[in-house]
């Protein structure tokens, strides 16, 4: 059965400030990485958030889950491919940093490449709050945090 993973916390946590690293393809399918992404799933759900990336459950891996409209997905390896010059204002909280919101600009659109949990590989185009969420997953794997971007950010 899957479990719940403790989530890493604060805006200079090391996991959360590292550059995670690709995992290889050929692991996609190992125990090991089919137990994650089911713990995430679940810690997801558990912490209720629309996303969470490895970081922030102490993994740096290049990995996210997404709760979508057509149930929950995970992004292994994703690359974004292109981001609309057109941007949108919108308001962002974090697993990782709980209690606090910010205005965050992100672009409108992006094309993202992925690797899905059995290995196969999507090339999708993603607008409005799904395209924020996957720009701000992205960023966790990069060792970003939205704070990074936002104007400003405020204690709920
Ligand atoms: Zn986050």
């Amino acid at each position: 059965m899957p479990q719940n993973l403790p989530l890493t916390r604060g805006k200079d946590h090391p996991i959360l400030r590292a550059k995670s690293k690709n995992i290889s393809t050929a692991d996609i399918a190992s125990e090991e990485i089919q137990t994650l992404i089911a713990d995430m799933k679940k810690t997801m759900h558990h912490e209720r958030g629309v996303g969470l990336a490895a970081p922030q459950i102490g993994e740096n891996l290049r990995l996210f889950t997404v709760a979508t409209k057509d149930g929950d997905k995970a992004f292994l390896n994703p690359k974004i491919l292109w981001r609309s010059i057109g941007k949108e204002d919108g308001e962002e909280g974090c697993l990782s940093l709980p209690g606090w919101w910010g205005a965050v600009k992100r672009s409108k659109n992006v094309r993202m490449s992925y690797y899905d949990e059995k290995g196969k590989k999507h090339t999708i185009k993603a607008k409005g709050f799904f395209a924020r969420v996957l720009q701000h997953e992205y960023d966790h794997i990069e060792g970003g945090l939205y704070i990074d971007r936002a104007d400003e950010y405020h204690e709920e």
